[in-house]
């Protein structure tokens, strides 16, 4: 496929890839361990310039998050990240700078969140059938949001009932298909997810693709129907890549003329791979999704301001 070299000019004399975006995070209105205003001074002290919430299947962090952000002079976008179900596999896609008063949107998450609680107690049914009893109740001691139970409250669970060590352990023994307490589900569909977004005139990044178990034959025939639909990003650099696959991602959004993102998928302190403020770069011949927002353009604005006043 032919590489975009209009695209690939334009990201090399922009300076916005310079600032510390993280574009993908988690408060406790899904399934991360601190309030959204937390989130936002996290990120701040940890000298992210441009930052989105971006809670599973939720908006009601974002007010408080946006207020937080304000007071503190950090740029802010409204997030969300949308669970799909494509084929038989879960993929997430994010919606960025989407506008949270969106009907459309709101209305498609409440369908898609739907059915978590009824998810939750079969999970809880099945660890008791392997002999671990308590665990809907006990994931529920983990949840601010009864909206949004989900696997991380019954991992943070598990790992304080002592059957795993640690959150990773936990995915790898339990949670997951072909291991006790997993129950399949059906989300949202991709067309619909990214219409959401869309329609609340977000960018839809598709989240994290080194994390699909799926063939590549797969993973492209998921990228190009991502794109035909209207999906702008590809998620480069997050916490759940390693270097390796931060390169396959790169190149893969070259390949397909796509824009690139950054996130560290923060959920919580000591539960996370990544913190806010440790993620590499964006690699130089990548577009940054958010090369044309002007928050971005603020956000230099802002760190050009601090230069000045440190000289
Ligand atoms: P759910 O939406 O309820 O299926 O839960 C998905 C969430 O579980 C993800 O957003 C992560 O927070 C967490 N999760 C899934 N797999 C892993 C893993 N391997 N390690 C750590 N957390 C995971
Ligand atoms: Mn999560
Ligand atoms: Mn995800
Ligand atoms: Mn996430």
């Amino acid at each position: 496929m032919k590489r975009p070299v209009a695209q690939e000019a334009i990201a090399l004399r922009s300076p916005a890839g310079a600032i510390d975006a993280d574009l993908h995070c988690h408060s406790r209105i899904s399934d991360g361990m601190l309030e959204p205003a937390a989130i936002v001074q996290r990120a701040h002290e940890h000298g992210v310039e441009l930052l989105a919430l971006t809670d599973h299947d939720h908006l009601g962090g974002l007010a408080q998050a946006r207020e937080e952000a304000a007071r503190r002079g950090i740029e802010f976008v409204a997030g969300v990240e949308i669970s799909v179900t494509w084929g038989a596999e879960t993929i997430h896609v994010l919606g960025l700078r989407i506008d949270p008063a969106s009907t459309p949107l709101a209305a498609g998450l409440a369908r898609t969140r739907d059915g978590r609680d009824a998810r939750a107690r079969e999970i809880g049914e099945q660890l008791a059938r392997v002999g671990i009893d308590g665990a809907y109740a006990g994931a529920q001691r983990h949840v601010t949001n009864a909206a949004m139970v989900g696997r991380a409250h019954f991992a943070r669970f598990l790992v304080e009932a002592g059957v795993c060590d640690d959150v990773r352990e936990v995915f790898r023994n339990y949670l997951v298909e072909g291991k006790p307490g997993w129950v399949p589900h059906r989300w949202a569909s991709l067309e619909d997810a990214v219409g959401w977004i869309l329609g609340a005139g977000g960018v839809a990044v598709l989240a994290h693709p080194a994390r699909y178990r799926i063939s590549e034959t797969a993973l492209w025939a998921l990228i190009s129907a991502f794109r035909d639909l209207g999906g702008s990003g590809i998620e480069v650099v997050c916490g759940g890549h390693s270097p390796d696959e931060q390169r396959r991602f790169a190149d893969c959004a070259l390949e397909f003329g796509m824009r690139a993102s950054r996130g560290s998928d923060f959920h919580g302190p000591g539960e996370s791979h990544v913190d806010f403020g440790q993620l590499p770069r964006l690699p130089e011949s990548l577009v940054p999704v958010w090369i044309d927002w002007p928050e971005s353009q603020r956000a230099l604005d802002r760190s050009q301001g601090e230069a000045v006043r440190d000289r």
